[in-house]
């Protein structure tokens, strides 16, 4: 069943199963290669739908998991139609037990320690439980999202959920600086189906053995502890940002990277380009795509866009406006998929419009990187909440997508002082970043600590 060799230089071996998602692949991959580059071999499972390329990673062994997603479900890429189906799928059949066993049971490799998976494949872990496996969990989203999963209850019992719209400014003052608005709710998907997803997840973090999340420990100090007093769990962990722990050459993306902005890059002045992105499943109609457009040009300055395909819904091509391209004139550069590490991390970029997916933000606060948040769903919201007010170096772009209000947006971020003291906070925490990675950093010390437990199961 194995895919592709590995090279087994560790004792021990962990077995790896993200979430089959652009956001959580990349991070687990990236604790993979961290865990791999201490000495642990490491064999990573993976599904049909969104499958990896073992080609990418001979350091790996690969297994496929049988996911079961209906090929109608799968088709509408919904996040939380494919977690309820694939969980459904695992449960009903005796596939994943299967396959755990005979990995177990394989001979040739160093005796596996533990699973590591994401919160979201709460059946995968009671697979692994029925073979005495024990599970560790990867969140690939803040300790501040986790913090509001583990609150679900309460946050129902005081009021605050279901959401209404007459109550969207009320903070919520048990979770500051969070509002109503910034919790996880769907205004895309039925909230009994989101409230099971979230139910399950929790369930996942409790029932684990040991809790890694993507963060560090300066960034989120009040949400860790809260998590710390909550979970009865051996291990809970902040080693974070995983990109940066990792190697460069951790190849995760499962579109290509059009490397030819980098050189477009290179001829920018220093700091002017602001970088748009909306990473991998959020969507707009095609009247928003205009106004973004006429936006972007009408800001006068350059910009990097990436336009996934199927970013527009009900579209796969993207067609832009008649005359925006005369009218950027060279100013612009559209590409369907970036290297998005290396644009951030560019001296060009002065500023990300971003989605606030967690490993956007992330992303850009470790390379200093001010932002315009514009959130579409899940997490975004309440990360946007903590970019504009708990750590100041961005702001929301709330409301309609207007095209003035667009360009005032990118002018305030790039040309005002505003935008200048938000870039001034966003190399602050770049410095927190930098300090948590040296090899005295919570990040490096959380990492050693994972080691070490994982070689005393
Ligand atoms: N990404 C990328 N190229 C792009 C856009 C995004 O490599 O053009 C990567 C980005 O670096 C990040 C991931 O895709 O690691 C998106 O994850 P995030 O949590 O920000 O958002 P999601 O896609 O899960 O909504």
């Amino acid at each position: 069943m194995a895919t592709a060799g590995m090279s087994s230089c560790g004792r021990r071996r962990v077995l790896v199963f993200p979430l089959p998602f652009q956001g959580h692949i990349n991070p687990m991959l990236q604790l993979a290669d961290v865990l791999h580059a201490r000495g642990l071999a490491v064999t990573l499972l993976h599904t049909r739908f969104n499958a990896l390329d073992p080609a990418l990673h001979p350091e790996f062994a690969f297994v496929s998991v049988p996911d079961g997603v209906p090929a109608e479900v799968a088709a509408t890429g919904n996040p939380i139609e494919i977690i309820l189906a694939m969980n459904a799928a695992m449960e009903a059949s005796t596939a994943v037990g299967e396959v755990l066993a005979s990995v177990l049971a394989d001979e040739g490799q160093p005796r596996a320690a533990c699973l590591f998976i994401d919160a979201h494949l709460r059946a995968v872990q009671e697979a692994a439980a029925g073979l005495g496996l024990p599970t560790l969990v990867l969140r690939t989203t803040s300790a501040a999202c986790l913090g509001c999963f583990l609150a679900y209850r309460m946050l129902y019992q005081k009021g605050y959920l279901p959401p209404r719209e007459s109550e969207f400014d009320m903070p919520v003052n048990e979770l500051p600086p969070l509002r109503v608005r910034d919790l996880y709710y769907s205004r895309n998907n039925n909230q009994e189906k989101v409230n099971k997803v979230l139910t399950r997840a929790t369930e996942t973090v409790k029932n684990c053995s040991g809790l890694v999340i993507n963060t560090l420990e300066t960034l989120e100090t009040t949400e860790l502890q809260r998590i710390r007093d909550e979970l009865d769990l051996p291990v809970v962990l902040a080693a974070g940002p995983l990109h940066k722990l990792s190697s460069k050459s951790t190849r995760s993306s499962l579109l290509d990277e059009d490397y030819s902005c980098i050189e477009w890059l290179d001829m920018q002045p220093l700091r002017s380009v602001l970088y748009v992105s909306f990473g991998s499943l959020a969507s707009m109609d095609s009247n928003d795509l205009v106004e973004v457009a006429w936006g972007l040009a009408n800001s006068c300055q350059p910009f990097l866009w990436v336009l996934r395909p199927g970013l527009v819904q009900g579209f796969e091509g993207t067609d832009l406006p008649d005359g925006f391209e005369v009218a950027v004139n060279g100013r612009g550069k559209v590409v369907q998929w970036a290297p998005q590490q290396e644009v951030l991390a560019h001296n060009a970029v002065g500023g990300f419009w971003t989605h606030s997916g967690w490993n956007s933000t992330l992303e850009s606060i470790s390379e200093g990187v001010p932002m315009i948040c514009r959130p579409h769903f899940a997490d975004q919201m309440m990360n946007a909440r903590y970019v504009e007010k708990a750590w100041g170096v961005g702001f929301e772009l709330e409301g309609e997508l207007e095209r003035g209000k667009i360009e005032s947006a990118i002018r305030r971020l790039i040309n005002e002082k505003e935008g200048a003291d938000m870039r001034d906070r966003a190399k602050d925490l770049k410095k927190k970043v930098a300090d948590c990675l040296e090899s005295c950093g919570s990040s490096q010390i959380a990492v050693d600590k994972l080691v070490s437990y994982i070689l005393s199961l």
